[in-house]
C-alpha cells in the first residue's frame, strides 16, 4: 500500500492518553483549539490528528513544539453533547503518522501528516519477537484483570505483529512516555523489542501484586482468625464459669515448655501482670504477644546431628557438580565439628561471584547434619534494631532477625546462614557489625540479649554459615572470626553439567512439567550459556531455563504439542535474541586497542581499553569506568613509553604535540585498578605507533615506573573470563605463575600463559611489529 498522506488535517491533543491505530476510544473534547478541530473535521471528512501533549498539565497550547511529533489519524464515528459545552468524541484510529508540516497554532492547529508505514512484518526474528509478546500477553491476560476480555480476545486473535504492539500499547496501564515510544519507532522489530521488555516488566509487577495480596490476606485471616476464636473461648469460659482458664493455660504451656529458668520466671512474671489488665487495653495485647513470642521460641527443643561421615560426603556430591575442592573442606570441617561437638569452631564465610552456590553449598550442610535451616540476608541491613530487637514498649516492637530466624527454625541449634555478610552498612542508627560479631562471638553468644525478649537467649548451639562476594568491606574483627572458602566461577563445561545434572530437572518440576516431557540438548544448553549469559556463577542460566520451561509448560499443557525438544536453533525463539555474541570483545587487530583482564565483585570479566592519540598539546584525558588507581597506572605507563621512546621509535616532541585520550568502555570497575597498568601501555604505545594490538590476545598485570611488571590477583577468575570470551593468548605477571595450579585443567589446555617480568615483553608479545 503506498504510504497515505493528508494535508491540513486538524490536530486534537491529547492529555495524559496516547491513541493507537486499530482501536477505538472516547475522549471528551472541552478545550476550545479541540472544539475547533472537531468541527473542522466533521466539516470535512471527519479525518483528526490525535497527538499527545509533552506536558499533560499544560491547559493551553501555543506551538507544535508542545505536542510529539507523531500521532494516530483517526476518524471520528460518534458525537455526543455532555452538559456544559463538553463533547464525547468516539474514534477509530486508523494509522500512524508524523507530522512533515506544522501549521501556526491559534484557535485551530493543523498540519500536514504523513504515514508510517512499518517495515519486513515477514522477517524471523520478528516472529521470533511476536511468538514471544504473544505467549507472555496471554499469561498476563489469564492472571489480571487489568485487560478487559474484549482486549485479550482481539489480541489472541491478532496476527500481524504491527497491529499486535497497537492494541496491546493501547491496554496495557503504561505511562505517556513508554506509549508515545512505541507509537513513534518505525520498525516493527524495535517496536516489538520493546514491547517486550515492558510485557516482561508487567509481569514481574503482577506476580509480586499477587504475592503481596497473598500475604495481606493471610495475615488479616490469621489475625482475625485467632482474635475470633480467643474471644469465642473466653465466652465458652465465661459460660462455664472456668474464668481464670486463659491464664492456667498459658501458666501450664510455660511450665512445660523447658525454659532455663531465668526465663520461666519472667515468663510467670509478665503473666501475673497480663491477668490484671483489662483484655481490651493495649498493653494486655503487647504482653500476650511477647509471652507468645517467650513460648514459640525453641529453648529446648534440638536436633540430633547425624554423625556419619560418609552419609554427608554423599549429600554433598549428590547437590553439587564438581567444587571438589570446596566440598573437601566442607567435610573436613563437619568431621571437625564431629569431634569438637561445634566448640570455638570458626565460622565458615564462603566467599564468590553470585550464583557459584554458596547458598546451596550452606544448604547442604544442614542437610548433612539433619538441622534445620535459616537465611537472613545482610544486604543493606543499617540498623542494629534489625539484628538485635526493639524494646517491647516501642510501639509494634519485635525481636530482632536473629530471634525471628531461630523462631521459625524451630530448633536452638539450626544452621543459620547469614547471607552477604559484605554488604552490611552502618549509620546513626548504631552499628549492626557489632552487634553481629556478639553473635558470632562463642564467649559472649550463649547469653545473646535481645532487646525485645529481654532475657538471654543461648545461640552457642547453632552452627552459623556467612557468604559474601568479596571481602574488602568486611569489618575486620568478623574477618578474625571467620574461615574463609573462595568460590570461584564455573568453566562452560562444568556450567553446561549444572544446567544438565540440577538445573533443567529442577526447573522443569517447579513450572510443573513431567520428567522426560522436555529436553534441552547440549548445544543449546551452549547457546544459552554463551548467549544469553554472562557471569561466573550460573544464576541467569537458571533464570534462562526457567524461562524456557515456563514456556514449554504452556505449550504442553495446551495439548498442541506432547513432548517438547529445545534445540540451539529454537532458543532464540524461546528467549528472544541473543544479548551477548562472544566474538563482540574481539574483533580484529586494532590500532590503540588491547583486552585487559579484571577481577570484580561478580567475577572476572575482560576490559577492554581504548587510547586515541591526536594532535594537541600533550594534555591526558581519561573517560569511562576509571577509577583513581587506575588513573594513577595509566600516568606510569604514559611516563615510561614517554622515557623509553626511543626505543619505540617515537620521536621525543611526539608527545608535547599529542592529546592522548584513554577510555575504559563499560564493564564492572574492577576490584583490583592496577592490574589494569600493562593493558593500558599496550594500548598507548600502539596508538602512539600506529602499530596494531593482537586480538587474540589478552592480559593483565601491574606496571611500575621502571616498566616491571607486578603480580596481581583474582588470576583464576580472569582466566575464566578469558576463556569465556575466547582469547588464546594470555599475559601474566611472571610471579602469578604458582597460581596457574589452580585454574581448571579444561581451561589450562585451552590457553597460552605467558608469564612475564617486563613490559617490554608485553609490547613485543602484544603489538604486532614491536
Ligand atoms: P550463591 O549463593 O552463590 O549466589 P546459589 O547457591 O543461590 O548461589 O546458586 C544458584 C543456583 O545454582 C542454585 O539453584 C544452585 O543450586 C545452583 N548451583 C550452583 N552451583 C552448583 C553446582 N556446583 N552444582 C549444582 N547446582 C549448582
Amino acid at each position: 500500500m503506498p504510504k497515505r498522506t493528508l494535508n491540513d488535517i486538524p490536530v486534537l491533543p491529547l492529555r495524559g492518553r496516547v491513541m493507537f491505530p486499530g482501536t477505538n476510544a472516547s475522549v471528551d473534547v472541552g478545550r476550545l483549539i479541540s472544539l475547533n478541530a472537531v468541527k473542522k473535521a466533521t466539516d470535512g471528512d471527519s479525518y483528526i490528528l490525535l497527538v499527545a501533549q509533552r506536558d499533560a498539565e499544560k491547559e493551553q497550547v501555543d506551538s507544535f513544539g508542545e505536542l510529539y511529533a507523531v500521532g494516530t489519524v483517526c476518524r471520528i464515528r460518534q458525537i455526543s453533547r455532555l452538559p456544559g459545552s463538553t463533547i464525547r468524541l468516539t474514534v477509530e484510529g486508523l494509522f500512524r503518522a508524523i507530522i512533515v508540516r506544522e501549521g501556526i497554532v491559534g484557535e485551530i492547529a493543523c498540519c500536514d501528516v504523513a504515514e508510517i508505514v512499518p517495515d519486513n512484518r515477514d522477517d524471523e526474528l520478528v516472529e521470533a519477537y511476536f511468538r514471544t509478546a504473544k505467549d507472555i500477553m496471554s499469561d498476563i491476560c489469564q492472571g489480571e484483570s487489568r485487560i478487559s476480555k474484549e482486549a485479550a480476545a482481539a489480541l489472541d486473535r491478532c496476527s500481524d505483529p504491527d497491529e499486535f504492539v497497537n492494541i496491546a500499547a493501547a491496554n496495557l496501564k503504561i505511562g505517556v512516555v513508554p506509549k508515545q515510544e512505541l507509537l513513534e519507532k518505525e520498525r516493527v522489530i524495535d517496536r516489538l523489542k520493546q514491547l517486550d521488555k515492558i510485557l516482561n516488566d508487567e509481569l514481574e509487577i503482577m506476580r509480586l501484586e499477587r504475592k503481596i495480596n497473598a500475604l495481606v490476606r493471610q495475615n488479616i485471616d490469621k489475625n482475625q482468625k485467632e482474635y475470633y476464636l480467643r474471644e469465642q473461648l473466653r465466652a465458652i469460659h465465661t459460660e462455664l464459669g472456668d474464668d481464670e482458664s486463659e491464664k492456667e493455660e498459658l501458666e501450664r504451656k510455660i511450665n512445660e515448655k523447658g525454659m532455663p529458668e531465668e526465663v520461666r520466671e519472667k515468663a510467670l512474671k509478665e503473666l501475673s501482670r497480663m491477668d490484671k489488665m483489662q483484655t481490651s487495653s493495649p498493653d494486655y495485647n503487647v504482653l500476650r504477644m511477647y509471652l507468645d513470642w517467650l513460648l514459640d521460641l525453641p529453648w529446648s527443643e534440638t536436633t540430633e546431628d547425624n554423625k556419619d561421615l560418609d552419609a554427608a560426603v554423599k549429600i554433598l556430591n549428590e547437590d553439587h557438580y564438581g567444587l571438589e575442592k570446596i566440598k573437601e573442606r566442607v567435610t573436613e570441617y563437619l568431621a571437625v565439628h564431629r569431634i569438637t561437638g561445634g566448640l570455638n569452631a570458626p565460622i565458615l564465610c564462603f566467599v564468590g561471584p553470585p550464583g557459584v552456590g554458596k547458598t546451596s553449598i550452606a544448604t547442604s550442610i544442614a542437610r548433612c547434619l539433619g538441622r534445620k535451616f535459616v537465611r537472613m540476608s545482610l544486604g543493606g541491613v543499617k540498623d542494629e534494631s534489625e539484628i538485635r530487637g526493639h524494646r517491647k514498649t516501642y510501639i509494634g516492637a519485635m525481636p530482632g532477625r536473629i530471634i525471628a530466624g531461630i523462631k521459625n527454625a524451630g530448633t536452638s541449634n539450626p544452621v543459620f546462614l547469614l547471607d552477604e555478610i559484605d554488604k552490611l552498612s552502618s549509620d546513626l542508627r548504631g552499628d549492626p557489625a557489632s552487634a553481629l560479631l556478639e553473635v558470632l562471638d562463642p564467649a559472649q553468644n550463649s547469653t545473646f540479649r535481645d532487646r525485645y525478649l529481654e532475657v538471654p537467649y543461648d545461640l552457642s548451639k547453632v552452627l552459623f554459615i556467612t557468604t559474601a562476594n568479596g571481602l574488602d568491606t568486611i569489618p575486620r574483627p568478623l574477618l578474625d572470626r571467620m574461615e574463609i572458602i573462595e568460590i570461584n566461577g564455573y568453566t562452560q563445561e562444568e556450567k553446561r553439567e549444572i544446567a544438565k545434572r540440577y538445573l533443567v530437572s529442577k526447573r522443569a518440576k517447579l513450572n510443573g512439567i513431567e520428567e522426560g516431557k522436555l529436553v534441552i540438548t547440549d548445544d543449546a544448553l551452549d547457546e544459552i550459556i554463551n548467549g544469553y549469559t554472562m557471569e561466573a556463577g550460573v544464576r541467569n542460566l537458571e533464570r534462562s531455563i526457567d524461562s524456557i520451561c515456563r514456556k514449554a509448560a504452556v505449550k504442553l499443557a495446551s495439548g498442541k504439542v506432547k513432548k517438547m525438544r529445545v534445540t540451539a536453533r529454537t532458543v532464540e525463539g524461546l528467549l528472544g535474541a541473543r544479548r551477548f555474541d562472544r566474538d563482540s570483545f574481539i574483533q580484529k587487530d586494532e590500532v590503540g586497542a588491547a583486552t585487559g583482564l579484571a577481577w570484580t565483585a561478580v567475577g572476572g570479566t575482560t576490559l577492554t581499553i581504548e587510547v586515541s592519540a591526536m594532535h594537541g598539546k600533550g594534555e591526558v584525558l581519561l573517560t569511562g569506568k576509571l577509577g583513581d588507581v587506575m588513573k594513577e597506572s595509566a600516568r606510569a605507563a604514559i611516563s615510561y613509553i614517554r622515557s623509553n621512546s626511543e626505543e619505540y621509535g617515537i620521536d621525543q616532541n611526539a608527545f608535547e604535540t599529542t592529546d592522548i585520550h584513554i577510555h575504559v568502555p563499560e564493564g564492572a570497575t574492577p576490584k583490583d585498578g592496577p592490574s589494569a597498568g600493562i593493558t593500558m601501555a599496550t594500548a598507548i604505545l600502539s596508538a602512539f605507533t600506529g602499530k596494531p594490538v593482537r586480538s587474540s590476545v589478552a592480559m593483565t598485570g601491574e606496571i611500575t615506573l621502571r616498566g616491571k611488571v607486578l603480580p596481581i590477583g583474582g588470576l583464576k577468575e580472569k582466566a575464566l573470563a578469558a576463556y569465556r570470551v575466547g582469547v588464546t593468548d594470555v599475559i601474566i605477571p611472571a610471579d602469578n605463575k604458582k597460581d596457574l595450579e589452580e585454574i581448571p585443567k579444561s581451561v589450562r589446555e585451552r590457553l597460552n600463559f605467558i608469564p612475564v617480568t617486563e613490559v617490554d615483553t608485553v609490547f613485543k608479545t602484544a603489538i604486532i611489529g614491536i
